[in-house]
C-alpha cells in the first residue's frame, strides 16, 4: 500500500508511452507516480511481438540516445533481428526485433522496480484536479487524489475502448481488460477535442497445430544491428519465422462474409489505420492480387502462441476458423485468441503544445496513442517526450522542443500537433524532409548531447558516446590530412577527372563504385584500418551523403521561402508528375490556398510541396 499522495510528476498508464514518460522523470531526478490498470501492465505488447522496423526503427534509437528505454529493453528480449531495407541507402534502413513477448514484460519491470523513485500505483484514475486553471493531480478509484505538479495521460486505446468480433460488441482497452469510461466521459464534458479511431488484430495461434514443415522459414541476421547503441550481444537464442499466404479460397470466404465483419458492417464509426489494413481491407481493396504473404511469429521461447502478421480481422470466430485454415500450413490450425477490432477515443493533438502540454490545461501533458498515433515505438517517443517536459517543468526549467531536422521524433510531433490527425498516425521515413540526415547510425551524434545538458543521460552512455565521438573525429582527420592529386589516384587504381584538384580520402569516398576498403588502403599508416567497422561505415555514409545534404538542407530553405505562394483555385494537380493518386486526391479536396496551407495537410509530402513550387514558378 503506498501513502505518499503527493509526487512531481504523475503519469496515468502503464504502457509503452507510460513507463518511458515514468522513466524519464526519473532520470530527471523527480519523484514519480505510475498509476495503471494492474501493475502486470508494464511492456504489454497489445499487437505485434516485434519492435522498430522502417522508421519506427529511427524513433527507437532516438529513444535510446536520449536513455530512454525502449531499445535495451527490446534487445534483450530480442528472439530475431533483421535489418531491413539493407539493400537499399543507409537513410532508410530500420532495425526490426521480433521479440518474447513475456521477457520484454519482465524486464521493463526490472527497469521501472531499479528506477527506485518511480511509485506503481494500480488503479483506475477517474478524473484530473483542476485548480486555479492548472492540472495538479489525479482522482483515482478507491485512493482519492494523489496530487502533482505535472500530470501526463498515456491511456493508449482504453478511453471508451469498443472491441468487435462480428456483431459482438463488448467495451475493453484491449482484450481481456477493461476500457476507461469515467476519464472519456470527463475528457468529453472539458469539450477536449476528442474523436473516435479504430485498429485491429490478428487470431493468435498455437504452435503446435502449425504445419510448419509445409512453410517457407525467414531466418533473421547472422550479424544482427541491435536497437540500442550500447548492446553487443544478443541475450537469447535467435528464431526463424515461417511464411505462409493467403489464396483464392481464403479470399472467398472472406468475400463471401464481408457483412458479418465489424469494420464492413457499418458498426465502427472510428477510422481506421491505412497502412495496417485488416485482411478484409486487403481482400476488398486488392482485388486482382490472388495473395498476400502470412509471417507466422512466435510470441516467445517458451510459448505456443503464434502472431500470424498481415491476416488482422474483426469476423466472427468461426469465420476467422475457416479462412485461417484455408491457408497452407493452418489446415489443422487451433486459435488461442480470435482477431478484434477496436475503437476508441483520441484528443486532437492540435491542442497540444510541442512539448505535448495541453494549450490550455497547464500542466497536463498527453502521450501515445490517445494523441491518435499506432505503435509502441510512436508512443514510447511521445512518452519519453513529455515524460522529460513534465519533469523539466516541475523543477521550473524550460521545455524541450525538438525539430523536425534534427530528429524523427521532432517530425512526429510536428506533424501531430500542426496538422493533427484523420486516421491512426504512423512513422515512415518518407515524413521526413531531412530524411538523409536522420539516420539509425547517427541518432546519437543528433540526440545525446541535449539529453546530457537536462540531465537525463546516464554518465556511463555519456563516456560511451563521447568515445564513440572521438574515434569519428579521429578517422576523419586522418581521411581528411592528405589530398591526393589524379596522377597520384590513378597509379593505386582510382580513375578520377584531371582537373587539377587534389583529393582527401575523405572526398574519394563520395564517389560513385568508391570502396572504403580501397581507400582505407590509400592512407599510408595502418592507423585508419585499426578503427573498428562501425566507425568506418559511419565515415564513409558521412561522406557519401555530403554533397546531397548540402543540396537537401538549400531546398528546404527555399522551401521555408516560398510559404507564402498562391495556389491558384483552377490549379491542376493532375498534370504534376511524380504525385501520388492520394496525394493529389487530398490536394484537389482541400484547395489549400498557399504553399504553407498545403505544408499543413496531413500526408503531403515535403516532394510534393517541392513539385508544386517548380510548376507554380514555371508558370508565373
Ligand atoms: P497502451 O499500450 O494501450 O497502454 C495504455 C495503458 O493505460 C495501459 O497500461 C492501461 O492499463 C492504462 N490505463 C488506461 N486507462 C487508465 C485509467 N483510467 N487509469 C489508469 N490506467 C489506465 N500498433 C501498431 O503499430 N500496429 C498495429 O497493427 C496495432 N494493432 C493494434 C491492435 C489492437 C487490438 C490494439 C489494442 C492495439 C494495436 N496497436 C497496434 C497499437 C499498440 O498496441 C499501441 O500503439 C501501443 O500499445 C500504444 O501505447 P500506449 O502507451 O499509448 O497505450
Amino acid at each position: 500500500m503506498f501513502h505518499v499522495k503527493q509526487f512531481d510528476v504523475v503519469v496515468v498508464g502503464g504502457g509503452h508511452a507510460g513507463v518511458e514518460a515514468a522513466h524519464a522523470a526519473h532520470r530527471l531526478g523527480l519523484s514519480t507516480a505510475l498509476i495503471t490498470k494492474s501493475k502486470y501492465d508494464l511492456g504489454v505488447m497489445s499487437c505485434n511481438p516485434a519492435i522498430g522496423g522502417l522508421g519506427k526503427g529511427h524513433l527507437v534509437r532516438e529513444i535510446d540516445a536520449l536513455d530512454g528505454l525502449m531499445a535495451r529493453v527490446a534487445d534483450r528480449s530480442t528472439i530475431q533481428h533483421r535489418l531491413l531495407n539493407r539493400s537499399k541507402g543507409p537513410a532508410v534502413r530500420g532495425p526490426r526485433a521480433q521479440i518474447d513477448r513475456s521477457v520484454f514484460r519482465q524486464e521493463m519491470a526490472s527497469e521501472i522496480a531499479k528506477a527506485g523513485n518511480i511509485s506503481v500505483i494500480e488503479g483506475e484514475v477517474l478524473d484530473i484536479i483542476e485548480e486555479n486553471g492548472r492540472i495538479c493531480g489525479v482522482n483515482v478509484a478507491k485512493l482519492g487524489d494523489i496530487r502533482a505538479t505535472s500530470t501526463i495521460i498515456t491511456t493508449g486505446t482504453f478511453l471508451g475502448g469498443k472491441i468487435f468480433v462480428g456483431r459482438e460488441v463488448v467495451f475493453g482497452g484491449r482484450m481481456g481488460q477493461t476500457s476507461s469510461k469515467a476519464l472519456s466521459d470527463r475528457f468529453r464534458g472539458l469539450g477536449l477535442g476528442v474523436g473516435r479511431l479504430k485498429t485491429g488484430t490478428p487470431p493468435r495461434l498455437n504452435s503446435r497445430t502449425i504445419n510448419w514443415d509445409a512453410l517457407s522459414r525467414q531466418e533473421g541476421d547472422t550479424h544482427p544491428e541491435f536497437l540500442s547503441f550500447m548492446t553487443r550481444k544478443t541475450s537469447l537464442p535467435q528464431i526463424a519465422c515461417g511464411v505462409t499466404a493467403t489464396n483464392d479460397l481464403t479470399h472467398e470466404i472472406i468475400r463471401n462474409n464481408l457483412h458479418l465483419s465489424a469494420m464492413y458492417g457499418g458498426d465502427i464509426e472510428g477510422v481506421g489505420p491505412r497502412y495496417c489494413p485488416s485482411i478484409e481491407d486487403k481482400v476488398s481493396r486488392f482485388a486482382d492480387k490472388s495473395e498476400h504473404q502470412v509471417f507466422l511469429e512466435p510470441e516467445g521461447l517458451n510459448d505456443d502462441t503464434v502472431y500470424p502478421n498481415g491476416i488482422s480481422t474483426s469476423l466472427p470466430v468461426d469465420i476467422q476458423e475457416s479462412y485461417v485454415r484455408s491457408i497452407r500450413g493452418l489446415e489443422q490450425v487451433e486459435i488461442l485468441q480470435p482477431g478484434y477490432a477496436i475503437e476508441y477515443d483520441f484528443l486532437d493533438p492540435k491542442s497540444l503544445e510541442p512539448t505535448l502540454e495541453h494549450s490550455e490545461l497547464k500542466g497536463l501533458y498527453f502521450a501515445g496513442q490517445i494523441n491518435g498515433t499506432t505503435g509502441y515505438e510512436e508512443a514510447a517517443a511521445q512518452g519519453l517526450v513529455a515524460g522529460l517536459n513534465a519533469g523539466l517543468a516541475a523543477k521550473e526549467l524550460p521545455g524541450l522542443s525538438f525539430d523536425r531536422s534534427s530528429s524523427y521524433i521532432g517530425v512526429m510531433i510536428d506533424d501531430l500537433v500542426s496538422r493533427g490527425v484523420t486516421e491512426p498516425y504512423r512513422m515512415f521515413t518518407s515524413r521526413a524532409e531531412f530524411r538523409l540526415k536522420l539516420r539509425i547510425d547517427n541518432a546519437d551524434q543528433r540526440l545525446t548531447e541535449i539529453g546530457y545538458s537536462i540531465g537525463c543521460v546516464s554518465e556511463d552512455r555519456w563516456a560511451h558516446y563521447s568515445t564513440k565521438k572521438g574515434r569519428i573525429a579521429a578517422g576523419y582527420h586522418i581521411l581528411s590530412r592528405r589530398g591526393f592529386t589524379s596522377h597520384e589516384l590513378e597509379r593505386v587504381g582510382f580513375s578520377v577527372k584531371h582537373d587539377g584538384q587534389k583529393r582527401t580520402p575523405f572526398e574519394l569516398l563520395s564517389l560513385p563504385g568508391v570502396d572504403l576498403a580501397d581507400v582505407v588502403k590509400l592512407v599510408e599508416s595502418n592507423e585508419i584500418a585499426e578503427f573498428e567497422p562501425s566507425i568506418l561505415e559511419q565515415l564513409a555514409i558521412e561522406a557519401r551523403y555530403a554533397h546531397l545534404l548540402h543540396r537537401q538542407e538549400s531546398e528546404v530553405e527555399a522551401l521555408a521561402k516560398d510559404q507564402n505562394l498562391t495556389i491558384p483555385l483552377d490549379f491542376d494537380y493532375e498534370r504534376l508528375s511524380g504525385l501520388s493518386n492520394e496525394v493529389k486526391s487530398k490536394l484537389k479536396a482541400h484547395e489549400p490556398k498557399t504553399i504553407a496551407h498545403a505544408a499543413r495537410l496531413e500526408g503531403i509530402t515535403p516532394a510534393a510541396l517541392t513539385r508544386i513550387v517548380i510548376e507554380l514558378r514555371r508558370v508565373e
